[in-house]
């Protein structure tokens, strides 16, 4: 069972005087006396139009919770490879084997992007790509002892419950037998991504060669008891409706309840460009701050929220930091996932870059690592 984070938080009456919306003052009620909110509330912040008072709210638990402490942290990420015969419907990533763009990186080229990194004091490594039809799983085990083998104090935070059962699958091995496999080779965490949005409707029409919700969070239980944490996401602002959104975040808090390993939520703002959704306009920036907020505030048990700067764009994730956000990825350096489908940031951000962004919007910037722990400069620099 994983405590709650956050108990009675006191809002500041100037904030509870502003409030403009009667639902956000039930919330509120709620915040301070430390109850939990339900679908109801969850439902009314995402609803809201009293944005300004949502924020406030989110704002209030982040300041109990981390004062104004910003995380980021010295990363990379890896996509392996590109080939996917999955086709979701808003992916604008995935190739089929054999296409002129279709890619596959060896574990000696995947290592040698670790030691050519730019970025000084790399601590951790974010691994994702395609579900490959023909990678055996020794390729994955080999992939984690390559890179580890760059830097053995690297965190390699690697592999969403999607290709985890994938490679499962492929093998002929239960999901607990490849994650110990996987955390033998150096496994320190798992990402977030592949949740989409817990919606049957929606998983049968957008991303039915996958796995589904259920499966999905069953997964990251299973990590979680074998020790190896994990983070959530979930991918809004394309075909769901704000209870989807709402029931969602209820879903990743019971299955936190459950098992505790979720180390941070981020909320990932659709980007429909080069996807066949791409007549669809995308979450608008009211949007995404009201989700993230919303968050923030139903999320009691998940520690970190995330404002994944390759989505948001730079400007909206420092407005983030004053919506619920404490946390900004990293630096990243290549991007391609979110890049195919349209996002216009740059592929990589230095940390002096992230510190300033982080400054800029007033609050303090500090490092962190995969577990995130606080990292002195010192170390980093190691
Ligand atoms: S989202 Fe992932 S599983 Fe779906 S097609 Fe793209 S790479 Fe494949």
């Amino acid at each position: 069972m994983q405590p709650r984070r956050t108990g009675p938080v006191s809002i500041p009456s100037s904030a509870l005087r502003r409030l403009r919306d009667d639902r956000l003052a039930a919330v509120a009620d709620k915040i301070t006396n430390g109850e939990r909110l339900g679908a109801r509330e969850a439902q009314a912040c995402l609803e809201t139009h009293d944005l300004a008072g949502l924020g406030s709210l989110a704002l209030a638990v982040r300041s109990a919770l981390y004062g104004t402490r910003a995380f980021y942290v010295a990363n990379l990420h890896l996509n392996y490879t590109n080939v996917c015969g999955n086709r979701c419907a808003f992916c604008a990533f995935h190739r089929d084997a054999g296409a002129p763009d279709a890619y596959t990186l060896t574990p000696e080229e995947a290592a040698r992007t670790v030691r050519e990194s730019p970025v000084p004091g790399l601590c951790e490594v974010h691994v994702v790509g395609g579900c490959h039809p023909e990678l055996p799983f020794e390729y994955y085990t080999a992939l984690l002892r390559a890179l580890k083998a760059q830097r053995p104090g690297l965190g390699l935070k690697a592999f969403t419950a999607v290709e985890v059962q994938h490679m499962a699958d492929r093998a002929g091995l239960t999901v607990a037998q490849c994650l110990r496999e996987l955390k033998a080779a150096g496994l320190s965490a798992m990402p977030g991504g592949g949740a989409e949005i817990f919606s049957l409707r929606l998983h049968r029409d957008l991303f039915p060669s996958k796995i589904d919700g259920d499966r999905w969070l069953s997964i990251h239980g299973e990590a979680h008891a074998l020790g190896i944490r994990s983070n959530a996401t979930m991918l809004f602002g394309h075909r769901e409706t704000v209870q989807e959104r709402a029931r969602h975040l209820l879903r990743l808090r019971d299955q936190q309840d459950r098992t505790g390993g979720f180390q941070a939520f981020i909320a990932l703002p659709f980007h429909p460009e080069n996807t066949p959704m791409a007549h669809l306009p995308g979450p608008s920036g009211v949007e995404i701050l009201k989700t993230i907020a919303t968050a923030r505030l139903v999320l009691d048990n998940v520690p970190h929220i995330k404002a994944y700067w390759v989505m948001l764009g730079l400007k909206l994730t420092q407005v983030a930091l004053s919506f619920g956000a404490d946390d900004l990825e990293g630096t990243i350096v290549r991007e391609r996932i979110a890049h195919q489908a349209g996002a216009r940031t740059a592929p990589g951000l230095s940390l002096e870059e992230l510190a300033h962004l982080v400054r800029e919007a007033g609050f303090e910037p500090v490092r962190r690592d995969t577990y995130h722990r606080e990292v002195a400069e010192a170390e980093e620099a190691a």
